[in-house]
């Protein structure tokens, strides 16, 4: 992961969470819910807050977490045996719910969702983590997504927001693969509703669009890496994971999020092999852009190409380097440490 700047969490906790439920949101795409008591510890910031996901390795019995919440969890979890320690990975929040399902529906006047939604009767706090399948048997964080069932724990820790203007922006750019579609949304949602700018979004297929909280002058371009219609993934992935029933997931692609028309993807683009590389094309799209007027600011992140070559590009075209949060968010063949 490449270094950026951070707001850190004031507070942070090292979390057992619980699975309440998941569902396929769209083909390649399923979301994970946590809830219970544990999460009033949370401190949701907005933006593109990320965290520590720590997860059991295959046949250990219970997952074991570090302790200490400041940058010693790792020099703990170096000190745990191998067989041990636990998976960890980063991922993002793509919602909180301080009250939960069952009280976001009372407020929002809606008397039967939160008694039909499965362990949302409790007004426990609720955290969604939308977990882009990748392949089974690809990597640690994608299958266990990809099986996570209601009564599953896993460990959180918060790590705050890579999205830190140090100035009040023009204008906002935003380039992210399908591993950056969560931030993206968060970052969409929290800007004020007057924002200016472009958001490219890279994806697997059409399908994996999702509606998104985004300014009305922030304009959303989509970029699917197959052929419309298609729900395969791409190349290097040595399984469609979206085709396939999960068990304890509802495999609704496209239904659970209504889109903006305006932000559907192109149905006639069809992207050429070179492009079905994670990364090239919202590499490509955004490179295009004609940077707008005035001092704007710059949010990269998915596969490391993506991040590192387009932030090469906006320095080149002269915007100043701490305009820039880039975020090298995985790479192609190389799995994440720990
Ligand atoms: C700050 C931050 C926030 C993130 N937020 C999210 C998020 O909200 N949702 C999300 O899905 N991801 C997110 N990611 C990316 C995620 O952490 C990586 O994709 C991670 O490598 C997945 O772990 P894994 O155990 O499934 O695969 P790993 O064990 O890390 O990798 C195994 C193999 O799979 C490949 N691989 C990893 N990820 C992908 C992918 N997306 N597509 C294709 N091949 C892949 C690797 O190249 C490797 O060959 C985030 C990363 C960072 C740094």
């Amino acid at each position: 992961m490449s270094r950026f700047k951070q707001a850190k969490p004031k507070d942070p906790h090292v979390i057992l969470a619980e699975v309440v439920r998941t569902e396929r949101v769209t083909p390649n795409m399923v979301r994970v819910t946590f809830g219970g008591e544990s999460l009033r510890l949370f401190e949701p910031l907005g933006h593109d807050q990320w965290f520590r996901l720590f997860l059991p390795r295959a046949g250990q019995q219970a997952l074991r977490l570090p302790t200490r919440s400041s940058a010693l969890w790792y020099a703990q979890f170096l000190r745990m045996p191998k067989d041990q320690r636990p998976y960890v990975r980063n991922y993002t929040v793509r919602a909180f719910r301080p009250a939960g399902a069952a009280a976001a529906a009372a407020a929002a006047g809606d008397s039967t969702a939160g008694a039909s939604s499965a362990g949302a009767a409790l007004a426990h706090p609720e955290l969604d983590v939308d977990f882009v399948l990748h392949g089974s048997g690809s990597g640690p964080a994608s299958d266990w997504a990809a099986s996570a069932a209601p009564g599953d724990t896993a460990g959180i820790l918060d790590q705050g927001i890579a999205y830190t203007p140090a100035h009040d922006p023009d204008w906002h750019l935003i380039a992210v693969d399908e591993t950056g579609l969560p931030a993206a949304a968060g970052i969409l949602a929290s800007l004020p509703r007057d924002a200016r700018g472009h958001a490219f979004v890279e994806l697997p297929t059409a399908a994996d669009a999702q509606h998104l909280d985004a300014p009305a002058g922030v304009e959303v371009h989509w970029l699917p890496r197959a052929a419309p219609g298609s729900t395969a993934q791409t190349p290097h992935a040595p399984h469609t994971a979206g085709t396939g029933h999960t068990p304890g997931t509802a495999h609704t692609p496209g239904t659970a999020h209504a889109l903006d028309a305006a932000h559907l993807p192109d149905a006639a683009h069809t992207p050429d092999a070179a492009h079905q590389v994670p990364g090239r094309l919202a590499l490509e799209a955004a490179s295009a852009l004609t940077l707008p007027e005035g001092r704007g600011y710059a949010y990269l992140a998915g596969e490391s190409a993506l991040a590192t070559g387009l932030r090469r590009h906006l320095v080149a075209q002269g915007m100043p380097k701490s305009d820039i949060s880039f975020v090298g968010y995985w790479r192609i063949g190389h799995a994440a440490a720990g």
